[in-house]
């Protein structure tokens, strides 16, 4: 097993969590991952597993021993399914784009997925990354098995079957109970999409948002981003369409808009946002007016990903579905009143209602609305008001994304935290899969507060 020399400075992709571990793991195989897991066991060291590096919270970091699963990479199984469906088991380790290329190869594709394909599987599922869609649940939701290496190197294979409760919180858990070897996914046949994309009043979306004919109801993927100091949004309604209905974007137009407008334009308002805040309302007006629509097919997850080249802070927030217009306009009124100059969009998304347990969509039908500033500007003000007006409606932070919430708040807004804390308590007794940030959110496991020995 490959071993960096310790210790490693380590940082996530936005800058906001730092770790400089013991040592480093790179396992090539589940033997080098069980026996890195028992060695740090041996030397009393804390474990933490990392992927992409892309989530906003500190959860991946560790002093202890981070481990590196890029080698647990592989397509291990595919078992198609009488529906047309398949089960797929991939490495841990596998980056979203690898994954979504060899479902392709299989004539196969993730059900959903969210805006980038920069994570690892495991990462992505363990901090409930989503994407949009009424009748449709994140990433997790998409997990039928999870391969998992308890705290003393067992090997453990769960499923809604086996070790249920395990389960529960190996698909969905920052890996608190262990570390993910092998995810089994639902996936379906591949699809093309139809992208619609269209400049829109704010309060025109706002009105057609609700009811069966309503935006988020009537397509299979409906999301808009609101620019905050303007009335204007941009809509994207993505839907299914015949195999053969083949329109692709214009490869000059796709470079402008995707390259040119939404990063290195972007970025270039970013800056002179930041050089000049008091320019950003116009420079979002601006920007807003600028998008002209487009309509497009293509193979479902170049639909669903973007690049995002301009380096930004998020919190995002799940609130019940009927909130959502409410939280807008309080949100809308809170900067208006703030003096606070914010040149990035809100995202805001939906999600069907699912029973994980600690789903951000547990029991009731979704909205997310996503708050960015510029990783330039300062954010914490602006993030923290909207935290206030999101808890004020049982909102739930993403477990990936920056937020201030404890666990004596998160056991008010999820169902089963107790069951949750149970479970990993039992997995993990003595707190080798933790760090600070899971002891805020998830509260400290009993066995927890040792120190980590020298190795
Ligand atoms: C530009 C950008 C765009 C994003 N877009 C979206 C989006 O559209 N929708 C959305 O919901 N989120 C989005 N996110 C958030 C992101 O999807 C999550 O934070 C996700 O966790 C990142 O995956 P990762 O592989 O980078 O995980 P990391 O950040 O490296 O790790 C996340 C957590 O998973 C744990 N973990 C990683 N691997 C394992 C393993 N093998 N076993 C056990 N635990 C493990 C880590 O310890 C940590 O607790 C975005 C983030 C960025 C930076």
């Amino acid at each position: 097993m490959g071993r960096a020399p310790a210790p490693t400075p380590w940082h996530n992709w936005a800058r906001t969590a730092h770790a400089t571990p013991r040592s480093v793991a790179h396992p090539r195989d589940l033997g080098e991952l069980v026996a890195a897991v028992q060695s740090a066991g041996r030397a009393g060291l804390r474990v933490r597993a990392v992927g992409g590096g892309h989530s906003f919270t500190p959860a991946a970091v560790t002093d202890g021993v981070q481990l590196r699963l890029d080698a647990l990479d592989t397509l291990e199984r595919v078992a198609p399914r009488p529906d047309g469906t398949a089960h797929v088991t991939v490495g841990a380790g596998i980056r979203l784009h690898a994954l979504n290329a060899a479902l392709a190869a299989h004539g196969l594709a993730m059900r959903n997925l969210g805006d980038i394909d920069k994570q690892s599987i495991a990462g992505a599922i363990s901090t409930g990354t989503h994407g949009t869609g009424a009748r449709l649940g994140g990433l997790a939701t998409q997990v039928v098995g999870a391969r998992v290496v308890l705290a003393d190197g067992s090997v453990v294979e769960t499923s809604p079957t086996r070790r249920p409760e395990l389960f529960e919180l190996a698909r969905l858990g920052l890996g608190c109970v262990g570390v993910l070897a092998a995810v089994t996914l639902e996936v379906v046949p591949a699809f093309r999409l139809e992208a619609r994309e269209e400049p829109w009043p704010l309060e025109r979306v706002v009105e057609r948002l609700d009811g069966p004919d309503g935006l988020v109801e009537s397509n299979d993927h409906f999301e808009f981003y609101w620019f905050p100091h303007t009335r204007r949004a941009l809509t994207k309604r993505n839907n299914r369409v015949p195999d053969d209905d083949v329109r692709p974007l214009h490869p000059v137009r796709s470079w402008i808009d995707d390259e040119l407008l939404s990063n290195a334009v972007f970025a270039v308002t970013n800056r002179i946002a930041t050089l000049v805040p008091p320019a950003t309302p116009g420079i979002n007006a601006v920007s807003a007016r600028a998008l002209a629509p487009r309509s497009y097919t293509a193979p479902s997850a170049e639909v669903f990903v973007s690049p995002r080249r301009v380096r930004f802070r998020e919190m995002e927030y799940a609130v019940p579905r009927e909130s959502v217009v409410d939280v807008l306009r309080e949100v809308d009124a809170w900067i208006r009143s703030s003096g606070e100059r914010l040149p990035f969009p809100v995202e805001v998304r939906f999600a069907a209602q699912d029973d994980l347990w600690l789903s951000t969509a547990h029991g009731r039908p979704t909205a997310y609305v996503a708050v960015h500033q510029n990783v330039h500007l300062p954010y914490a003000r602006y993030f923290r008001a909207v935290e206030a007006i999101a808890a004020q409606v049982g909102g739930r932070p993403h477990w990936g994304k920056l937020h201030w919430r404890d666990s004596a708040a998160l056991e008010g807004v999820y169902p089963r935290f107790a069951d949750a804390r149970r479970v990993r308590a039992q997995a993990d007794p003595g707190g080798t899969f933790t760090n600070p940030y899971l002891d805020r959110v998830l509260g400290p496991v009993p066995g927890g507060a040792r120190a980590p020995r020298a190795a």
